[in-house]
């Protein structure tokens, strides 16, 4: 733990970053979490302030600055929105990270953080232990949506319906893969992700049938483990640095032109907070890195030109697609999943309102607020289901989760679906 001499030094650091908001209070309109509450203590402007006077603060209620800091999805519909361009989710990250360095982790943080998610093949056998356990403890719910729920209520699941842990992940489905391209076709890295592995190994598989197809040559390292956001989020910058070195080292950017991922939170952490929360020869690793590392979709479309399979053209059962946070507002990315479903052909794309409103997932939000978060999910699941759609798409497996639970809970018959999953599906075998 630091002393307070430390946390005011760590504070300082935040100060020049904190006084470019204005306090104009636009950020109101588009925070999922003040939209349900009402409360100005939820909203960016508030946590700002709450972090201008945070030492005071820290010494009246430490707990307290914790508990209201953690009340927020990190969607960053705040920053896209400010006039000031503050740095809102660079800022809540490093104060989460001064506070967790100040009061220390909760033992359940540490335990999953410094002992699971940091050591990727620890957690491998984790999950397979507990997806053995999962066929004993849940039982299937919405054959369309792919959910299960608990065989039993228990405290912990909350009556969620979840996308069950895949019987095999994509680690095992694939362990590495090293392939030349075709004809001067680009060499890919495939970043895996722990939840496209661990629950959607689907879409990884379909990624590698596209890039196949379009003759680029695949490097998928063996060892692969999580990106470090749950980690970050929770205030634990070590784990966080030492999972950024540890993919350093497995993805040697000599080897591939591109490094593609399928999970817009991957994406949006490679390309943003791996460079920005890493220091010295790490950091322009990092930064190396992040100018090669592409979301699936936009890789697809702006440099392989996808266009225009077999299917392109002829519109058929309807697809709504859902806008990642991570995706649009983080990285600008949200025209090329809808070209990537077109150039499938087979769809009928129609638009829900709100396309792009947080689902409110929020990662550890959704756990530690769950109702809070469920409001903000069943306002996409009526636009979704609002829709008359089929099948809803995203690029974000996270999203994927929180909109499958969502549909299931309604008793909603809507596919969620991948556009990488789509597009393959449009392929010839
Ligand atoms: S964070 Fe931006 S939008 Fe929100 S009050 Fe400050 S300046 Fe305004
Ligand atoms: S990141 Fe999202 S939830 Fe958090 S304050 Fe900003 S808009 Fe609200």
């Amino acid at each position: 733990m630091a002393d307070l001499a430390t946390l005011r030094g760590l504070l300082r650091g935040l100060e020049e970053e904190l006084v470019v908001c204005m306090r104009c209070g636009m950020c109101q309109a588009v925070c999922p979490v003040f939209g349900q509450t009402g409360r100005e203590a939820d909203v960016a402007r508030g946590k700002l302030a709450l972090l201008d006077g945070l030492l005071q603060a820290m010494l009246e209620d430490p707990e307290g600055v914790r508990a209201r800091l953690e009340r927020c999805l990190l969607c960053g519909s705040c920053a896209a929105q400010c006039p000031s361009g503050v740095n809102a989710l660079g800022i809540f990250l490093k104060a989460r990270a001064i506070l967790a360095g100040y009061l220390g982790l909760s033992p359940a943080k540490k335990a999953i953080f410094r002992r699971l998610l940091a050591h990727p093949r620890v957690l491998d056998r984790a999950v397979a232990f507990a997806a053995v356990f999962q066929r004993l403890l849940a039982r299937p719910v919405n054959e369309t949506v792919g959910t299960s729920c608990g065989r039993i209520p228990a405290p912990v699941l909350a009556g969620r319906h979840f996308r069950p842990l895949a019987a095999e992940p994509f680690h095992r489905r694939c362990p590495s893969r090293e392939t030349p391209p075709r004809e001067g076709g680009p060499r890919v890295a495939l970043f895996t992700g722990c939840l496209i592995d661990k629950i959607f190994p689907s879409v990884a598989e379909a990624a590698l049938r596209v890039l196949d197809h379009r003759g680029a040559g695949v490097f998928v390292p063996p060892g692969q483990g999580c990106c470090g956001i749950p980690a970050l989020s929770g205030g634990d910058l070590a784990t966080f640095r030492r999972l950024v070195a540890w993919h350093l080292d497995l993805f040697d950017p000599g080897r591939f032109d591109v490094l593609v991922t399928c999970c817009a939170t991957c994406t949006a952490t490679l390309k943003k907070l791996w460079p920005a929360l890493c220091e010295g020869p790490v950091a322009a690793r990092a930064r190396a890195l992040a100018e090669k590392t592409m979301d699936i979709s936009q890789f697809l479309v702006r440099r392989l030109g996808v266009a225009g399979a077999p299917g392109a053209g002829r519109e058929g059962r309807v697809v709504t697609v859902h806008d990642p946070c991570h995706l649009k507002k983080s990285l600008g990315v949200f025209a090329e999943p809808r070209e990537l479903i077109r150039a499938a052909g087979g769809w009928a794309l129609r638009e829900m309102e709100g396309s792009d409103d947080c689902c409110g997932m929020g990662g550890s939000f959704n756990l530690a607020h769950y109702e809070l978060s469920k409001a903000i999910g069943r306002l996409k699941r009526a636009r979704i289901a609002a829709t008359g759609c089929e099948v809803v798409a995203t690029g974000c497996p996270a999203c994927m989760l929180q909109i499958s639970d969502m549909l299931s809970q309604a008793g909603d018959a809507i596919a969620v679906r991948h556009p990488v999953e789509l597009y393959a599906a449009s392929l010839p075998d």
